[in-house]
């Protein structure tokens, strides 16, 4: 069972670990790196001791990370009617 449940926001982010941290009970400290994060991996372990803590995140969130947020075009309704067509009788096609 882990320590704790702790959200991404709570933890701190360590320059030198280059890992997201968050004080154990123990005077270490509970980390994760972000590679562990793009990689879904929620637990962030202390190196002192055998606690852990699950940490709440969104994955996307480190994904998408330097990356130009690529907006979701909606496809045009469109483009499903005329695959609509395309998958009915050949008159159009015939006649072309
Ligand atoms: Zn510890």
């Amino acid at each position: 069972m882990s320590y704790d449940d702790v959200e991404i926001e709570d933890m701190e982010w360590n320059e030198e670990l280059q890992a997201y941290t968050y004080p154990c009970p123990c005077g270490d400290l509970f980390q994760i790196t972000t590679e562990d994060l793009k990689l879904g991996e929620e637990i962030a372990r202390c190196p002192s001791c055998s606690l852990y803590i699950t940490v709440i995140y969104n994955i996307e969130d480190f994904l998408s990370k330097g990356l130009q947020p690529s907006k979701h075009q909606p496809v045009p309704e469109s483009f499903f009617m005329e695959f609509e067509d395309r998958k009915g009788p050949l008159k159009k096609q015939a006649r072309a």
